[in-house]
């Protein structure tokens, strides 16, 4: 057992195993990737060898896979990208009244551009797919939807959106947010169905520094957001981060190979749920969730003074999502839109689970629950 009981694997994952390896192995490979001696050969060849690795978990090409620094730098491309590409089609962007902050501003500082952003409700984690047909009617710039919510860990309906564009006939780029839903679901069939994503390595046991964005073959060219040397096609100019990539890629083959990880991961979750019964604490459980994030309520229980309860007992969780925790404002909107009252907002915990927990630690962690719901009894 680790020195904490961690249940934040939704900030960040623990690092497993084979990412350490990689991410060792190519310190010794310093060499930048882009140098033509043998030592640069060598660098670019772990490069290339993780773009195979995330390119095989992901169900893409590896042409279609640019590596970036974070998720947040995948967004940021694609949306700027897409927002150059797609201005003279129309100033209308569809997007959700949930998603991350790393698509959130950039929309706005789009809008302060003069675009227009629709933002779709996702009230009970449920895409509104009635809304976004009608604002549909009109022509579109793109869409940007994430595939699931990391405070609530509700999934959203990514294959209904794609019928409903075919339906409508709309030739709208679609993007999708999947840094938390990548390898984190047993359908594997996103990269059919957007056009544009987002992928983080330390979410999925890589580790930080590392991120991806996919950009369909069939999809509208976008422009690179970062100019310079060229590096990953153009797309994405800078040194590569040859360490962080290489322990992505060897993090998504790890989680890709064992079948049975999403499985494993939702019944420390369910054990959780189980574990909480009759104690009075709230679950707010959407009807499709990912098999790693509950999320709570204790009533009368700040959650900073909940944080606090469960930190001096080595236990690590969340209140919102590690980037709303500083300004609890954006985990308030995320928790708004999604239904929860003020009360429950202001009393709540993400819990986030990683194939490293084990039964054990989950026990004492429903223990400490019980007790801190006890405490204000
Ligand atoms: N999108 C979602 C849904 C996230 O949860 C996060 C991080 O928590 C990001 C994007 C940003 O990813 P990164 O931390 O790699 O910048």
């Amino acid at each position: 057992m680790s020195a904490y009981l961690y249940f934040d694997a939704a900030a960040s994952a623990p690092p497993c195993k084979q990412a350490i390896a990689a991410a060792e192995q190519a310190y010794t490979e310093y060499a930048n990737p882009s140098s033509v001696h043998k030592a640069g050969l060598a660098a670019k060849r772990m490069l290339e060898h993780a773009r195979e690795q995330v390119a095989r978990a992901f169900r893409c090409e590896t042409q279609e896979l640019f590596f970036t620094s974070s998720g947040t730098e995948a967004n940021n491309l694609i949306l700027f990208g897409l927002a150059a590409k797609r201005a003279r089609v129309s100033r209308k962007i569809l997007t959700t009244d949930s998603e991350h902050p790393s698509v959130g501003e950039p929309l706005k500082r789009l809008e302060a551009q003069g675009f227009r952003v629709v933002r779709i409700s996702t009230r009970g984690g449920r895409l509104n797919t009635e809304q976004l047909r009608a604002e549909l009617e009109e022509p579109v710039a793109f869409l940007s939807i994430m595939q699931a919510n990391n405070e609530t860990g509700a999934l959203y309906d990514i294959r209904a959106v794609r019928e409903l564009l075919d339906e409508c006939g709309s030739d709208a780029p679609l993007h999708c947010d999947a840094v938390q839903g990548f390898l984190k679901t047993e359908d594997g069939s996103l990269s059919s169905l957007c056009d544009f994503a987002t992928l983080s390595a330390h979410k999925i046991g890589g580790i930080k520094g590392a991120g991806a964005a996919y950009l369909s073959s069939k999809a509208p060219h976008i422009p690179a957001l970062l100019l310079g040397g060229g590096q990953e096609s153009g797309m994405r100019s800078g040194t590569e981060n040859v360490a962080a990539i290489a322990a992505f890629g060897a993090a998504a083959e790890a989680v890709c190979s064992d079948s049975g990880h999403v499985r494993r991961v939702g019944a420390l979750r369910g054990q959780v749920i189980d574990g909480l019964a009759g104690s009075g604490i709230l679950l707010h459980l959407p009807e499709n969730a990912l098999a790693n994030i509950l999320h709570i309520s204790i009533p009368n229980v700040p959650s900073s003074w909940a944080l606090n309860f469960l930190s001096e007992r080595g236990i690590c969780v969340s209140a919102g999502s590690a980037c709303s925790a500083q300004g609890r404002k954006k985990g308030n909107r995320v928790l708004s839109a999604y239904g929860l009252p003020p009360q429950e907002i202001e009393t709540s915990l993400r819990i986030s689970f990683s194939e490293q927990n084990t039964k054990e630690e989950c026990a004492l962690l429903c223990k400490a629950l019980r007790d801190c719901a006890d405490w204000k009894k």
